[in-house]
């Protein structure tokens, strides 16, 4: 037994498990302190009219420069968030800092943009979720009709009929809705349908073929088409060249975000770039 059960305790705490899990422990730690101390900060990038070229709307995006580890991606640290629940006070600061940003540009005199925050399907699904976004809308004093939530489509599957409901009383207050990275998921033109959503993001994996690979050109094609049909507005995802951009134009694709415009920038650069483009 001795024999059988120190092999398995050895298998399971492998050196190579222990060291991964610790230092799992320690980003929660540091994740925790950081909220502590407001060592996160928001990045804008800008989403654009692909016939107009005007900015319309900005999304946030959350940024964590670690004092010691240099810049770590959200994409490292929001799956853990979400395991350990902390999305809950990460995603309220984000909402709180971006409604926040936008009060202070548009009280600044800046031309009316609106701004995107994501939520996590952890967020999504707490049944407080939209109480909460009113009371960040009343304390900052955010216009709702400048805030829009951006959720991805598997988010939204689980606990549909829960999600609708909440997605319906953040309509009535005139916030917008988004899928993010769409495509990516199970991709349900029939169920997108029932959500009371606004705009359709395609995933930046299609928009980044679409000019190499044939089958996406009429995946993204097709995506813009139905989207169009159910009456919501497409943004495109990570352009990156001209190329690209005139694809997405032909397509009658309304919106796009990426490098090829802007990558998302600090508050202050953000300033810069509206001074530029409104002289
Ligand atoms: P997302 O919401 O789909 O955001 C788009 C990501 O693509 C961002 O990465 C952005 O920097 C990047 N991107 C934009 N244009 C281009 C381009 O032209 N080329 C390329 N290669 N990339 C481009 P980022 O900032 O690393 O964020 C990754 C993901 O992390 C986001 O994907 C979102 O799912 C999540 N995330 C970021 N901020 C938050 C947040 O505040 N809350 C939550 N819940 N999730 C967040
Ligand atoms: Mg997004
Ligand atoms: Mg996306
Ligand atoms: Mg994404």
């Amino acid at each position: 037994y001795g024999k059988v059960s120190g092999r398995n305790s050895k298998l399971f705490y492998s050196p190579n498990m222990n060291k991964k899990y610790n230092s799992l422990i320690l980003l929660e730690g540091e994740i925790r302190a950081a909220l502590h101390k407001n060592e996160f900060m928001l990045h804008y990038q800008p989403k654009v009219n692909v016939v107009t070229g005007e900015i319309i709307g900005m999304e946030a995006l959350v940024r964590w420069f670690h004092k010691e580890r240099g810049y770590i991606p959200p994409n490292d640290f929001i799956p853990l968030t979400e395991e350990t629940g902390l999305i809950i006070q990460l995603g309220e600061w984000v909402i709180r800092q971006a409604c926040k940003q936008h009060v202070e540009w548009m009280d600044k005199g800046m031309d009316p943009f609106s701004i995107a925050v994501n939520v996590s399907a952890i967020e999504l699904q707490r049944n407080d979720f939209a109480e909460k976004v009113f009371r960040i809308i009343e304390e900052t004093g955010m216009d709702p009709s400048h805030l829009v939530i951006e959720i991805t489509e598997n988010s939204v599957m689980q606990n549909t009929e829960d999600c609708i409901n909440t997605m319906n009383k953040l309509r009535e207050r005139g916030i917008s809705l988004s899928i993010d990275d769409f495509g990516t998921g199970y991709s349900s033109f029939g169920y997108l349908r029932k959500f009371p959503i606004n705009y359709l993001k395609i995933d930046q994996s299609f928009i980044k073929n679409a000019l190499t690979d044939a089958s996406n050109a009429e995946i993204v094609k097709a995506m813009i088409q139905i989207a169009h049909t159910f009456g919501l507005k497409v943004v495109a995802e990570g352009v990156e060249d001209p190329e690209i951009l005139s694809f997405i134009g032909t397509q009658q694709c309304d919106y796009y975000q990426g490098y090829f415009f802007s990558e998302p920038l600090p508050p202050l650069e953000i300033e810069k770039l509206m001074t530029v483009k409104s002289n």
